[in-house]
């Protein structure tokens, strides 16, 4: 498989030197290192400058309506849980309209991967303060700076049952490239936030903010190491890059005996079926 296999006839609409293309780019390469054909995977967008990925990637791709991509791919991961699933959102999606879900899955260990454009607003509506900007941050609906504390997903995610939380960068595709591939190759929940400038409404985080204040963990770093990971998830001056906590758990579709043979899709379940149980279901 080639990049151009992903590519459809339409070409970004986001804004010149938008972090998006970076996480495109990555996101792409990481399809051929999988090899994967785009049917033979699924991606579900949420809503946002992020969410009109679903134009200009090649996929199974079914965009949906805004904090709704994880249940979206959790049903569709449950009619066919051989299919490898992903979720392509952004912060204010996934960490504000939908972190119910993001938890739940969570806790599940559903077996999905879940990309997070973490840009700090919401960029689609122009701007807006989006839950992971830092107190103080200045936006047209915070004029004065936001008053609330940050979200903060990699804590959440690990602490809610998360079985691999992971932070990359836009600005590094092929470290951003590696670790998409080792979510995916990991079998329980991944949460990959991905550090994402947006070159147009947030002024703050930018490319050099970035390059400034992160670091990638290196190999002396144990993943394994709950404690550890929750220390790194909540260190609020240096901000590290790579696989913060990885842990092996049954998945939920795995737990579930009605799948342990076939998936429900190889086991023909059809909507009549459902009158055995409902006898008064249309
Ligand atoms: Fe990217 Fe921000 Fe422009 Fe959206 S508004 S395309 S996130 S730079
Ligand atoms: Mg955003």
């Amino acid at each position: 498989m080639n990049l151009i296999d992903y590519q459809t006839k339409h070409f970004p609409t986001w804004c010149p030197g938008c972090g998006d293309f970076g996480i495109w780019g990555a996101l792409k390469a990481s399809f051929v290192r999988m090899n994967w054909q785009p049917h033979e995977f699924v991606i579900v967008f949420g809503i946002g400058c992020s969410g009109n990925m679903a134009d200009f990637l090649k996929c199974c791709g079914f965009h949906s309506l805004h904090g709704r991509a994880i249940p979206n791919a959790v049903g569709i991961k449950t009619a066919n849980h051989k299919l490898p699933v992903i979720c392509v959102v952004g912060d204010g999606d996934c960490y504000g309209e939908g972190g119910n879900h993001l938890i739940h899955a969570a806790r599940g260990n559903h077996d999905l991967t879940v990309v997070v454009h973490d840009n700090r607003v919401y960029g689609l509506t122009t701007g807006q303060v989006a839950p992971t900007a830092s107190t103080g941050f200045k936006s047209k609906s915070t004029p004065a700076g936001i008053i609330e504390k940050p979200f903060n997903p990699l804590a959440l995610a690990i602490s809610q049952g998360a079985t691999l939380v992971a932070q990359g960068f836009a600005g590094d595709i092929p470290h951003l490239t590696d670790l998409l591939v080792k979510a995916y190759q990991h079998r329980g929940f991944a949460l990959v936030n991905v550090l994402q400038p947006c070159v147009t409404f947030n002024k703050v985080n930018t490319y050099l903010y970035y390059r400034q204040n992160t670091y990638k963990l290196d190999d002396s770093y144990d993943p394994t190491n709950k404690i550890e990971a929750l220390k790194k998830a909540v260190d609020n001056e240096k901000i590290p890059l790579g696989i913060i906590y990885q842990e092996n758990r049954p998945t939920y579709q795995a737990s579930l005996s009605q799948l342990s043979e076939k998936s429900l899709v190889e086991q023909g379940v059809q909507l009549k079926d459902i009158s055995v149980f409902y006898p008064d279901f249309r």
